[in-house]
């Protein structure tokens, strides 16, 4: 059954009339939507060219938005992510980094797997020396119902590598960000 008529019946069943004005183009709508909003089982769709370096410092980039969809209860959560690597030789185009996230975001996740993925995606493409990422988000399954908390956000945090055996670094990647 297309997603179009799925929301139909959602729609339906919610006690609505789809056939109202105001809703009539809203199935069409939706399945738009959720095409966007699962794009990322799709192939990532840029090159991911990586340059030769001797550069052995941090490469960090701070407070990348995104959003990506619960499994539980197929709401969106949405927040920042803080994210640093040290490469071994090669490295990403910065902006590449961006849309390597936000690519594997637009999946079916909940945030701590999430978490676990970009650091494996990154790591299998870009092979650094360690890798560090923070995701703070805002969950509207936890705002909008249930316990229903608009204000407290979930924090993630996972380190790899270089980042895992020598604290400082972790240290030094914070410290890049609050500056
Ligand atoms: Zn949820």
């Amino acid at each position: 059954m297309s997603i179009e008529k799925l929301i139909f019946q959602l729609l339906e069943n919610v006690g609505e009339n789809p056939k109202r004005a105001g809703l009539v183009k809203t199935p069409a709508r939706v399945a738009r939507a959720w095409k966007e909003w699962t794009a990322g089982y799709a192939p990532f769709p840029h090159s991911l060219t990586l340059f030769s370096t001797n550069f052995d410092g941090i490469i960090a980039r701070k407070g990348i938005p995104f959003a990506s969809t619960c499994e539980h209860h197929l709401a969106h959560y949405s927040g920042t992510i803080d994210f640093g690597y040290i490469p071994n030789k090669q490295m990403l185009g910065i902006s590449k980094i961006i849309r390597l996230i936000q690519h594997y975001c637009a999946r079916l996740t909940v945030q701590e797997d999430l978490t676990k993925d970009l650091v494996e995606k990154f790591e299998v493409a870009v092979k650094p020396k360690g890798m560090i990422i923070k995701i703070s988000a805002f969950h509207s399954c936890e705002s909008s119902r249930g316990v229903s908390m608009p204000n407290v956000p979930t924090i993630t945090f996972l380190a790899t590598g270089i980042f895992k055996k020598e604290k400082h670094l972790v240290d030094q990647f914070y410290h890049l960000l609050s500056s």
